[in-house]
């Protein structure tokens, strides 16, 4: 039986960020099923930062977590973490009244966000149809994140804090003992005074083998695929080009195309594969709003991204199971939060209460703890 403070269940970005922060006054383990970490949603995402997508609640977490990215601690990692990559956000003559809408909800937080004609919208990215594209906005700020390094930093800074990883390691039973978890898994058995949950699609699994209650949480799959750009024309300086109505959107990826159909299929929690029909959809939008003409996928993938009722995460204490604390339902959004979340599971688990600039942000346990869910069925806000 191998003794900690914490263990934490789920190597993907939520459970390495908060085991990195948490390890820095307690000894922590962190539990993962696969023969890696961030084999699930954390190896699958877009890997963007933006400030303007999500609900409100997302959007104040983005924000917190700019400066973790911007200006990592020393040492953290010997990559740079983001990369200046704005976001254009383009509408057709229908969608012109949402993306008024969209430009002025927008603001609120990002006051640097430019509305753009529909000439300096292709300009920027110049394979987008001119009778296409009939209003735009740009957000300048937005950037690339390099996920791998931004993982790698918290699982490397959590040996360093004399955590430890152990991986093929799935949570099969969770008992609770003379006040301490008992933790089972095939790699061994670990004992600790209190569980984070940052399983992910499987968090309500993993809770129910601790008879804590279900938040309402739906995994939803999302699919991507990568397409060779142009020949000769290189994309990289393109913008992230978003679709107002969620329909699509593309950005440059290692000298080729990321697309995506925005898709948002409930599903089990699983291994998700990407379906033939959302890789069509995506390239039937794709090439109506562009002058791509596409005979080849390079590359096609699926990852489900978890939501409850009102689109925000999931961060706290258990109000009905002592010692458990959730870390879940980042939705489409646990790449760019997670160093805020991770800062806030820390203190929370230390029973510091939520960080002061995210109390400042409105962000208090009323908004981010489990209990929420259980009250009303929470209103949806947006996904
Ligand atoms: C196509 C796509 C695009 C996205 N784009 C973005 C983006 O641009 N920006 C952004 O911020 N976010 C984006 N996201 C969302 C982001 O990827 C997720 O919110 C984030 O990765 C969730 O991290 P996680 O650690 O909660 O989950 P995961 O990475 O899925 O990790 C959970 C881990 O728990 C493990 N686990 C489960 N059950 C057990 C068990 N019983 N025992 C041990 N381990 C267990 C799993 O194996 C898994 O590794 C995107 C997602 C998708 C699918």
């Amino acid at each position: 039986m191998t003794a900690a403070d914490v263990v934490v269940i789920g190597g993907g970005m939520a459970g390495a960020s908060a085991a990195y922060e948490i390890a820095a006054r307690n000894r922590v383990v962190l539990l993962e099923r696969e023969k890696f970490c961030g084999y699930h949603s954390t190896g699958r995402s877009a890997a963007s930062f933006t400030e303007n997508y999500g609900n409100s609640v997302i959007r104040r977490l983005a924000k917190a977590s700019r400066t973790f990215f911007e200006r990592p601690p020393p040492g953290f990692s010997e990559a740079t973490l983001v990369a200046p990559r704005g976001i254009l956000t383009i509408g057709r003559t229908d969608q012109l009244e949402a993306l008024a809408r969209a430009f002025e909800r927008g603001r609120a937080f990002v006051p640097d966000l430019v509305e753009i004609d529909p000439a300096a919208a292709i300009a920027r990215a110049p394979i987008l149809h001119r009778d296409y594209v009939a209003g735009a906005f740009f957000e300048p700020r937005s950037r690339d994140i390099d996920v791998h390094a931004v993982h790698q930093g918290f699982l490397k800074g959590l040996k360093v804090r004399g955590g430890s990883i152990v991986t093929d390691a799935e949570v099969s039973a969770i008992d609770r003992h003379r006040n301490l978890w008992r933790i089972e898994t095939r790699s061994g058995r670990f004992e600790a005074a209190v569980v984070i949950d940052a399983a992910g699609a499987w968090a309500e699994e993993v809770a129910s083998m601790v008879g804590a209650r279900p938040i309402g949480l739906v995994p939803k799959r999302r699919t991507a695929f990568s397409i060779d750009a142009p020949p000769g024309v290189d994309p990289s300086p393109w913008p992230l080009v978003d679709d107002v109505g969620a329909e699509f959107y593309f950005k440059p990826d290692a000298g080729r195309l990321l697309v995506s159909p925005a898709d948002a299929t409930p599903s089990p929690p699983t291994d998700a594969q990407p379906e033939e029909i959302d890789v069509a959809i995506g390239l039937d939008r794709l090439q109506r709003a562009t002058a791509l003409s596409v005979h080849r996928v390079t590359h096609k993938w699926a990852g489900l991204r978890s939501f409850v009722a009102d689109g925000s995460p999931v961060v706290g204490w258990d109000d009905e199971v002592e010692g458990f604390f959730w870390l879940a339902a980042q939705g489409g959004y646990g790449i760019k939060t997670a160093p805020a979340l991770a800062r806030a599971a820390a203190r929370l688990i230390a029973r510091d209460g939520v960080p002061r600039d995210l109390l400042d942000h409105g962000l208090d346990q009323s908004v981010l703890g489990p209990s929420r869910c259980r009250l009303t069925g929470a209103a949806l806000t947006e996904n």
